[in-house]
């Protein structure tokens, strides 16, 4: 058997603005931080993760869309971060054009895995992809080309509406395009404790999905959401903050479940 080097968690939710792409950034600074070299694919035609690392523009020169369509390696489309061993493959508003250009092609939905695949993406020990918040053919070829999925669900009264259509889609991908596709964890993102509903949504959310979901809730802090704009993620902007420690513990959770998973 082929035993993967490297493990690629898509960060995925077909909502937008439930701390899909923060989450992607911090876990992937924290897993940096500890020595992992980490990639990030950002899969969203607006580009919040490859602005929240501070890629400038006009050094998007290649992008995912990119290596999605096969004309370049991921060697090629990468740029290196301020971050010390975080790497990114920005996004570029090509991507929206992908879906139309590439709809007809029978291996439509296996372009990022294939990209993936080869070795240079291998030399990185983790790749998360930042999806864009639908189910559309980019997230399809995440959760193609992923390990697992890491899902981040807004602690407010829908979400376990939103969650469970998309575990719903999870047992398709399973079921036609990934059979091992896993489930890294549920993150419970912008908790507020002083907001009575959002412990309720903890509570039933940690009824319904048990251990899948992290000890880890990531609290609503208004440093987490003012890194971005200075294209640094709450990690480096200031690590002191209760957000950027919770991302740090998340990291260390996720780390748990890779270690767990190896050994069983
Ligand atoms: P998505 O990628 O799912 O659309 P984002 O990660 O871009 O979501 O988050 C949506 C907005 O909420 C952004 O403005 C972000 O800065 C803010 N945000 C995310 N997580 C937090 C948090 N823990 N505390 C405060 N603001 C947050
Ligand atoms: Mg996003």
């Amino acid at each position: 058997m082929n035993i993967a080097k490297n493990r690629i968690i898509t960060i995925a939710n077909q909502k937008g603005g439930v701390g899909k792409t923060t989450t992607a950034i911090n876990l992937a600074t924290a897993l940096a931080a500890i020595g992992e070299r980490v990639l990030i694919v950002d899969l969203d035609p607006q580009g919040n993760a490859s602005t929240g690392l501070g890629i400038d523009r006009r050094d998007r020169v290649l992008s995912s869309y990119d290596i999605l369509v096969g004309t370049h390696s991921v060697s090629q489309a990468v740029l290196e971060t301020a971050v010390p061993n975080l790497s990114i493959i920005p996004s570029t508003m090509d991507l929206l054009g992908f879906e139309m250009e590439i709809s007809q092609q029978a291996d439509r939905v296996f372009r990022l895995r294939k990209a993936l695949n080869l070795d240079d993406a291998k030399a990185y020990s983790y790749v998360l992809l930042d999806c864009p918040p639908s189910f559309n053919l980019l997230t399809m070829n995440a959760m193609a080309a992923a390990h697992s999925v890491l899902v981040p669900l807004q602690c407010e009264f829908f979400a376990l509406e939103g969650l469970s259509q998309l575990l719903e889609t999870i047992n398709q991908v399973r079921q036609t395009v990934n059979p091992t596709l896993d489930i890294q964890g549920i993150v419970l993102t912008m908790f507020d404790s002083r907001n009575n509903l959002a412990q309720q949504v903890v509570n039933d959310v940690r009824e319904h999905l048990g251990e899948k979901v992290y000890t880890t809730l990531i609290p609503r802090n208004v440093r987490v959401s003012e890194a971005p704009s200075y294209g640094k993620p709450a990690i480096l902007y200031d690590l002191k903050c209760a957000g950027s420690q919770a991302y740090l513990q998340l990291a260390s959770e996720v780390i748990q479940r890779e270690r767990l998973r190896k050994a069983a």
